[in-house]
């Protein structure tokens, strides 16, 4: 088997040679589907997971713009649409320096099978530009994302593809990008998700990566009769995953000690509680100020100048900043020091020496693209809302939202089950979302 998988990836590898992230986000998927491909006589021989690996359609552009002092930048635009075999392609926006198309094909083709596990007609993309939206003025914002529309708009549609938010992308950026497409089409459609609320936007959607993230641990808990009660929790990044993930922590009685930006992590020691969060909130998100900042109001807190969190004693770890930022060391530490469970709010935070040292030591953990899919389920459902011109209340939305990444965690079960009973929810997302993205495949023939 293991040279199946091997002639696989070098296939892969010999074509996007200079591509980390999608090469290490195909590999997990290869260890695990490609075994499931060879004992299910329907998939094999069908080149199906090549051709998943390869984006049905990949879009790249120029994005130029003006900022304050008339002078004149040019960013790179791109628009990875992976498949659409099961719905239209969706998939979020990341403006981020370090976007490159490494970056967005390994989240597109994670994206694909995340959308599958939802249970809604989803495709899978996703896109962004290198553009830095730090220090940037809100006109700045405003023409730069009208620019990128003004070519995006072409390649998108309700029933071709809805992007939303990600990285560096929230309800304000948005808000821009969805004006300049209402003008360019001369129409107002759902073709943009984590819209604002009095122009077609759903209730619960900011909240609803990170609480998703945190109802799947739950799940997990709940597996040994154990919840977030007491709990000890560290989180990482403090943006809109982040926050939600903590709120709904707090709320379930667990204690969070840790949150961080790209500059170093806060601990307290007394918990980040309902009014510390609204603090945190109005930082990130009104005055777009830096982590540090929260030791100048809370003193009792510590600044940790240019690290992670994950040394930090705790029962349960929720990543929710960016790919990559939980390496094997972080992982050791982290079950060294009594972690029982690791929910992935962010994509790919962890290293696959992570992964294989979460596996080893029979800790809960599940990978993003099961975790964190209460965000874009909540999409699919502002989507629905939008077709039917019609809101549901809060209430109703988390309702749906809970259901949602319980059936998530019930197809981990039933596909990631080992025989000694130890879930690996890796496997069980990565096959439950092959599934039914490949009868899809099968049943439109080669196209
Ligand atoms: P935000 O832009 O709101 O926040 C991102 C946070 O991560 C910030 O605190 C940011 O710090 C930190 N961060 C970003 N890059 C780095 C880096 N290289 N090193 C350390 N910290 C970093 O984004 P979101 O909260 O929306 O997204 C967070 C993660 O969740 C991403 O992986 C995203 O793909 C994933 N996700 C988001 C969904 C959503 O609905 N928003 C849905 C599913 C997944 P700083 O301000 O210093 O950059």
């Amino acid at each position: 088997m293991q040279a199946k998988i091997d002639a696989f990836m070098e296939e892969v590898r010999a074509r996007n040679a200079h591509e980390p992230e999608f090469l290490q986000a195909v590999q997990e998927v290869a260890e695990t589907v490609i075994p499931y491909i060879a004992s299910n006589e329907i998939y094999n021989g069908k080149n199906i997971l090549l051709r998943m690996v390869e984006p049905e359609r990949a879009i790249m552009f120029r994005v130029p713009w003006v900022d304050d002092k008339g002078e004149i930048h040019v960013n790179r635009g791109y628009r990875i649409q992976m498949n659409s075999a099961i719905g239209p392609y969706k998939g979020g926006l990341r403006f981020h320096p370090s976007v490159n198309l490494s970056i967005l094909k390994f989240l597109a083709f994670e994206q694909v099978f995340k959308n599958s596990l939802t249970t809604l007609p989803m495709g899978g993309g996703k896109g962004g530009s290198d553009f830095d939206p730090k220090g940037k003025s809100d006109d700045e914002i405003m023409r730069f994302c009208h620019s990128f529309m003004s070519e995006l708009f072409r390649h998108i549609g309700p029933n071709t593809d809805v992007p939303a938010g990600d990285i560096g992308v929230g309800t304000r950026e948005i808000g821009y990008l969805f004006g300049k497409y209402r003008r360019m089409k001369n129409e107002f459609t759902g073709v943009l998700t984590g819209k604002g609320i009095t122009w077609g936007g759903s209730l619960i959607r900011p909240e609803a990566t990170g609480y998703g993230t945190v109802y799947f641990a739950q799940n997990m808990l709940e597996t040994k009769g154990d919840s977030f009660k007491g709990k000890i929790v560290t989180v990482s990044g403090s943006g809109n995953v982040a926050q939600y993930a903590t709120e709904k922590a707090v709320q379930l009685g667990a204690k969070v000690i840790t949150l961080s930006d790209s500059s170093g992590y806060i601990y307290d020691k007394d918990g980040i509680d309902k009014e510390k969060l609204a603090f945190i909130m109005e930082l990130k998100n009104e005055r777009r100020g830096r982590i540090n900042e929260y030791v100048d109001k809370y003193p009792s807190a510590v600044f940790h100048k240019g690290k992670t969190p994950w040394g930090e004693k705790c029962d349960i770890a929720l990543p929710c900043a960016t790919q990559n930022e939980l390496n094997g060391d972080d992982a050791k530490t982290l079950i060294a020091n009594g972690c029982v469970c690791v929910s992935e709010g962010a994509n790919m935070p962890s290293t696959p020496e992570a992964i294989a040292a979460f596996h080893d030591a029979k800790i809960f953990f599940a990978p993003g693209k099961a975790s964190n899919a209460g965000g874009v389920a909540t999409s699919g459902l502002e989507m629905t809302q939008n077709s039917l011109r019609f809101n549901w209340t809060r209430e109703e939305v988390d309702e749906k939202l809970k259901q949602i990444m319980n059936d998530i965690h019930k197809k981990c079960v039933q596909y990631g089950t080992d025989d000694n009973g130890y879930i690996d929810y890796v496997k069980g997302a990565n096959i439950a979302g092959f599934v039914k993205v490949a009868d899809a495949m099968l049943a439109q023939g080669v196209v």
